[in-house]
């Protein structure tokens, strides 16, 4: 037996009007939990939609980042307690947060993302953190939220680089998880998500310029729209019909290898990822699609060299055993070897250096 979920979600500068329609037959009230910036730009608008159907126990900061602990600090809120639903509102550790203080409690989650960044919103698995905020491992609700409220009007006046990173990010979709099952005898929903993964990168290339630059002047136009459903709805429909291990590979080892170096931490996720994403395409040799998203990378200015990352002066053979050691490897359709990813991060500085109006 197998339950399948698929995203349900409502998009638009007026997404918050179908609240009450939508989730009126989950209860009669509900508290709202965020980040302080989040809530700031939402709560004021999910209250006045809602108008009198739903009451609001309360609502409430979600603690910093994605732990256990703070997951945990929330069941215990009788504000929390008392709700028939609970509104997670924010980026990706906070909705991640309170999917996991919902599930616990078993009550009815219904998510509210301000940024435009990832596929936490519609999808089971939550990242959780250690309390020093290093990455501590994936864990599994057993359904996504009911349904995800998107307002475009809020994402578009997010700041633009979480949009920029998010596209970076959303990019590593088709490549890693093609490349992951590659040669797998697969299920129905299996399959599914895997051929919508090998198409998932399309939307992006081509919207994607126009939707940045529409958004850098907090414009919810039609290719941001666009692109903000191919970076929350498409990577989320995909991860909920793969295995976890076919969810990320080489550019997410990069990315995890990258966040245990102290001077190159800055970096947003979704930026260092798409440079793990020009890596891996080198690597398996898809020179060509490399050379498409490589374009694309630099119209953007998302990073496609070492320098980009601040890697080009740092420990790079540390950063190289990290990554081989990273779970995200665990499936891979050959051996991947110190020597192949050194080799193609390599071929890939002299590609940036020979390439100038790429
Ligand atoms: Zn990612």
């Amino acid at each position: 037996m197998k339950n399948i979920f698929f995203p349900s979600y409502t998009i638009g500068e007026d997404a918050y009007a179908s609240i009450p329609s939508i989730c009126s037959d989950f209860g009669s009230s509900a508290v709202i939990i965020g980040g302080r910036t989040a809530l700031e730009k939402a709560e004021k608008s999910i209250i006045s939609a809602v108008k009198n159907s739903i009451t609001f126990t309360d609502s409430l900061w979600y603690g910093g980042d994605a732990t256990f602990e703070n997951a945990d600090k929330l069941l215990s809120c009788p504000e929390v307690e008392k709700a028939d639903m609970i509104f997670a509102v924010g980026g990706g550790r906070a909705v991640d947060t309170v999917k996991c203080t919902a599930e616990k409690l078993k009550k009815a989650l219904f998510t509210f993302p301000t940024l435009a960044s990832n596929c936490a919103p519609v999808t089971a698995v939550c990242a959780m953190y250690h309390e020093d905020h290093s990455f501590r491992g994936v864990w599994y609700r057993s359904r996504p939220p009911y349904h995800c409220f998107i307002n475009t009007r809020i994402i578009a006046e997010a700041p633009s680089e979480y949009f920029w990173a998010g596209i970076g990010d959303a990019l590593s979709k088709q490549y890693e998880v093609t490349f992951s099952a590659r040669n797998d005898a697969t299920d129905y929903v299996c399959s599914l998500g895997t051929e919508l993964a090998a198409s998932c990168s399309e939307g992006l290339l081509q919207y994607g310029e126009q939707a940045f630059h529409d958004i850098k002047q907090q414009k919810a136009t039609e290719a941001a729209e666009r692109v903000i459903q191919n970076i929350i709805i498409s990577t989320g429909l995909i991860s909920n019909c793969i295995p976890e291990d076919y969810n990320s590979s080489l550019a997410h080892a990069l990315y995890n290898s990258h966040v245990g170096i102290p001077h190159a931490r800055l970096h947003l996720h979704g930026a260092v990822v798409c440079y793990g994403v020009l890596v891996l395409l080198t690597m398996d040799g898809q020179l060509e699609e490399r050379n498409r998203v490589f374009s694309f990378c630099r119209k953007l200015g998302l990073p496609s060299s070492l320098a980009d990352i601040e890697m080009d002066k740092g420990p790079i053979e540390e950063y190289l055993d990290m990554a081989l050691s990273k779970p995200d490897l665990r499936k891979t359709p050959y051996p991947v070897t110190k020597d192949m990813v050194r080799q193609a991060i390599m071929d890939l500085e002299t590609y940036g250096k020979t390439c100038q109006n790429c």
